[in-house]
Order: structure tokens, then C-alpha cells, then sequence
């Protein structure tokens, strides 16, 4: 069993103050792997201290400086490509769809940001005035466990790029990534106190971090309830807060839609990392002229997915990350037949053959009416609800029914009449057939999904601002 009892300050593994401890599970068997101790308000202040004194010098680095940092930067990251994914799976069992895409994102992400900065000018001429962007100040990232050190490497390479130091929150339950990608920056050899790493509680460090007077700009990856908390701790010292939270996101399958090839990517995004996935596709918008057909090949679909350990690359759904999140799935599958939704797919109870392991079968509730819980509140787990709609205009009227606004998607054989429904829809991004990811594309939530944008210039500008010099 591993026991992690460092944590990251001024460029050393230093034992934290804090006396708490938590344990660390393998989703996939319910066994405890390990421990991590944390970090408190002490930790907190030391980190910040760190921070705020590499800031002054990290400020004036030139753009050639920064990108060499990313740079190698990157280089330490890719070098661990293999124990990183090995730590996924071990951690939440991440199924190899997920790791795909996310491993090679994070490191990618300083190069990523080493591009943004090539081209980009800190200095403009606004007719008589000089505008210079200033780093924001010193920066805190908190994240999720769900992309955990995908966030740290994204939001560091923001900061970095900016000029900024760091101190990040990682979340709690992925202390053996955070271990990993900790040493990983190390190892990139970064001046003393440019990024910080406190692993610790949200009420204990999170909180500590949010309402701390030495902190200018906070970067934060989570739950919606999480970011209001986080909100309202800056708000006393007015921080500069970029807030990426949850969301219900449409899928629509618009009529004229090839359903061979979009049915397995309406899945795909449905049950991006086994549901647990801000972005899931988790609202299938499905024309009544074509319901019954979409109905048939959604169920037989489902039925091939394969659940397990993720270990095993033919597995397209691990488990939750932990007991708590597989109660909550199933409550909100009880909850969804209460409701008077129709389980055409999955349901309650572990899928067969899977004693142990936090597993959950692939479910798919027809029938819904966009009112009920499950099709306003986020699950974050496989289950998806299919929602009719009478016509685009219907369609529509649906999509943007909701509190969320992070992504959505549509699906159909005529690009140029998905763009138009794209336009319509209030979300951050709209996926149409599938597209790729674009790293230098703003991301980030309309509505309660969030405030601000990550990566590119948007991110970039969110730990910069501007100051005009009039002469
Ligand atoms: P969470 O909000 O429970 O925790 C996120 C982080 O916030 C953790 O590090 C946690 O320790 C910390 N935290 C908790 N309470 C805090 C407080 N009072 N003050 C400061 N920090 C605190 O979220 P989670 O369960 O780790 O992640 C899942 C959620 O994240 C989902 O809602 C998902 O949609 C969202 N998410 C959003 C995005 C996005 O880019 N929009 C990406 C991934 C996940």
C-alpha cells in the first residue's frame, strides 16, 4: 500500500503540517491502495509565500523564457506517459477511450500553451494609449478527480505562459497521479516557488486558498455547488475566478442523420469516461419521426458495451470513483422509474459477472420529458435519457432548457443545417458530427456551467490584466 506524505513548496517534497489523512481506492476491486496525508491553512500559507516570492522575477521572464519552461515542461510530462496511465486506471479505472485522449492532452497542454504564446503580444497601441497585459498575479488552480492532473498540466502551462506562480489544490482522491505528475514538474527543474502543490481537503485547503489575501486569480475545475462556495470566498477580496463546472449536455440526432455511424459516437459522448465527464452527451435528442429507430439501434448498441476493469482494452465502461458516486447513480436510476421514465437499457444493481468494483450497467431511460430530475441534474454516470422533439424550432427549445451550458452536439448529413442549429444553442462548444478537439478553441460553460474560458488566448487573457498608459 502506498502511503503519500509529501507534499510540494518551494521546490522541494516537504512533509505537510496538516494531520488529516485519506484513504485511496482502486475503483475496480473496492481495495484500498493507498493513503495520502494532507496539507492544512499552514501548508497553505507556506505554498503562497513561495509564490507570491518567485512571482516578482517570474513576471519579468521574458516570452523565450516561458516557452522554454513549457517546453521542458512537456518534455518531463511525455517522459511518464506510461506510469500516467498506468496511475489512471489504478485510480478510477478510466477505460481506454478516456486515457487516449486525456494522457497525451496533458502534456500536450505546454505545448499547447507555448504555441498560443509565440504569437501573442503583451503589448498594444490603443490610439494614444499603450496597453501592456500584466500577469494577474499569484494563481491558485483546484481540481477535480475526474482529470485531475489533465487540469494541473493545463492550468500551469496557463499560468506559466502569463508569467504567474502557482499554488494548486489538487483533488483529494487522486494522490497517486498528483504524486506522479508532481514529480514529473520537478523533474523539469522550474525555478523555486514557480508552482506549489498542496493535496488536502476543499473545506481545509480549497477553502484556505479561495479566501487568501495573497491570491489574485483562481482557476477552478468542479461541481457547480463547489465553484458558488469558491465564488463567494474570493468574492471578500475581489479575485479574478475562472469557474469550469458541470453540465447536462444535448446530443441531437437531427433527422436526416446517418444513424451506422452516428449512433456509436451519440454513445461515445454519452458515456465519455463511463459518464463522468463534464461534457457527457447525456441528453439524447431524438426526432419523433425517427424515434422508434433510433430506440432499436441505441439499445443494441448499449448491450455490446463492455463493462470492467480497465485494464482490459476492449472495456468501454469502468467503474464509478467511488461508493458514494455508484449510490448516487443508482439513486438517480430509481429516481428515473419513479419519475415515470422507461428503462430500455441497463438499470439498477451491478452488471453481471462483476462482484466487486464500484460497476454500473449502461443506462438508457426513453420516454423523458426534459422536466424530470434526470434530465436536469447532473449524474455524472452512464446514463443517458432520450428526449423526443417534434421539429428543429422543438429541438431547440429543449437543447437550451436547462441551467447548464458546457457543450452540446448534433449530429447530421448536412453540415451547413447543423451550423445553423449550432448558433442557436447556448453552450460554450457545439460539437457537430463528432469533430475533434481543438486545444486552441476557448472551453467553458454558458450559464451555470461556468464564468470565463481555459485555453488558448481565452485562457491566457484570464491570468492577465491589462493596464493602459496614457501619454
Ligand atoms: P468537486 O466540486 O467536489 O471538487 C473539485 C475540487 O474542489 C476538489 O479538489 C475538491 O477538494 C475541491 N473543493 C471542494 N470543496 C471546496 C471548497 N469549499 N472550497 C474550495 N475547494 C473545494 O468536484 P469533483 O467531484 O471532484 O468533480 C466532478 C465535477 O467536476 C462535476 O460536476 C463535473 O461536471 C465537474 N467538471 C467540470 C469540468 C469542466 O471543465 N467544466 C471538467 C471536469 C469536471
Amino acid at each position: 500500500m502506498r502511503s503519500i506524505d509529501t507534499i510540494y513548496i518551494n521546490g522541494s517534497f516537504v512533509r505537510p503540517h496538516g494531520t488529516e489523512s485519506a484513504p485511496l481506492f482502486n475503483p475496480a476491486t473496492e481495495e484500498q491502495i493507498g493513503i495520502v496525508h494532507l496539507g492544512d491553512e499552514l501548508d497553505v500559507d507556506n505554498a503562497v509565500r513561495a509564490a507570491k516570492t518567485a512571482f516578482p522575477t517570474m513576471s519579468q521572464s521574458s516570452k523565450a523564457e516561458r516557452i522554454a519552461m513549457l517546453q521542458s515542461l512537456h518534455d518531463a510530462v511525455a517522459a511518464r506517459t506510461a506510469d500516467l496511465t498506468d496511475a489512471m486506471r489504478e485510480e478510477y479505472g478510466a477505460p481506454a477511450s478516456f486515457i487516449g485522449f486525456s494522457v497525451p492532452h496533458a502534456a500536450g497542454a505546454f505545448l499547447n500553451m507555448a504555441k498560443t504564446l509565440e504569437t501573442y503580444e503583451f503589448r498594444r497601441r490603443i490610439g494614444h494609449a499603450e496597453v501592456e497585459m500584466r500577469p494577474a498575479g499569484v494563481a491558485a488552480a483546484i481540481t477535480p478527480w475526474n482529470s485531475n492532473y489533465g487540469f494541473i498540466c493545463s492550468k500551469l502551462a496557463t499560468a506559466i505562459a502569463a508569467g504567474t506562480t502557482m499554488v494548486i489544490k489538487p483533488s483529494e482522491m487522486s494522490a497517486i497521479q498528483t504524486q506522479l505528475i508532481t514529480e514529473c514538474l520537478h523533474a523539469a527543474g522550474l525555478p523555486n516557488g514557480v508552482f506549489n502543490i498542496v493535496n488536502g481537503y476543499g473545506h481545509v485547503v480549497g477553502a484556505a486558498l479561495s479566501s487568501h489575501r495573497d491570491i489574485a486569480k483562481i482557476s477552478f475545475t468542479g461541481s457547480t455547488v463547489t465553484g458558488r462556495a469558491i465564488l463567494q470566498a474570493a468574492s471578500a477580496t475581489l479575485k479574478r475566478v475562472t469557474l469550469e463546472l458541470g453540465g447536462k449536455s444535448p446530443n441531437i440526432i437531427l433527422d436526416d442523420a446517418e444513424l451506422d455511424t452516428v449512433i456509436p459516437q451519440v454513445l461515445a459522448a454519452g458515456f465519455a469516461n463511463s459518464g463522468q465527464a463534464c461534457i457527457a452527451g447525456t441528453r439524447i435528442l431524438a426526432p419523433e419521426s425517427r424515434l422508434a429507430e433510433i430506440h432499436d439501434r441505441l439499445i443494441q448498441a448499449v448491450a455490446t458495451l463492455k463493462v470492467g476493469d480497465a485494464r482490459d482494452p476492449a472495456v468501454r465502461i469502468g467503474p464509478m470513483v467511488s461508493q458514494k458516486q455508484w449510490d448516487r447513480v443508482q439513486s438517480y436510476i430509481r429516481l428515473g422509474q419513479e419519475e415515470g421514465a422507461r428503462l430500455v437499457g441497463g438499470g439498477e444493481g451491478r452488471p453481471e459477472g462483476l462482484d466487486r468494483g464500484w460497476f454500473v450497467r449502461p443506462t438508457i431511460f426513453s420516454g423523458v420529458n426534459n422536466d424530470m430530475r434526470i434530465a436536469r441534474e447532473e449524474i455524472f454516470g452512464p446514463v443517458l435519457c432520450v428526449i423526443p422533439y417534434r421539429d428543429e424550432a422543438h429541438a431547440l427549445e429543449i437543447a437550451n432548457d436547462t441551467v447548464y451550458g458546457l457543450q452540446a452536439y448534433v449530429f447530421s448529413s448536412d453540415v451547413a443545417r447543423a451550423k445553423r442549429i449550432a448558433e442557436q444553442i447556448d453552450a460554450g462548444r457545439v460539437v457537430i458530427n463528432g469533430a475533434p478537439h481543438e486545444p486552441q478553441a476557448p472551453f467553458g460553460g454558458f450559464k451555470q456551467s461556468g464564468m470565463g474560458r481555459e485555453f488558448g488566448v481565452f485562457g491566457l487573457e484570464s491570468f492577465l490584466e491589462p493596464r493602459a498608459v496614457l501619454s
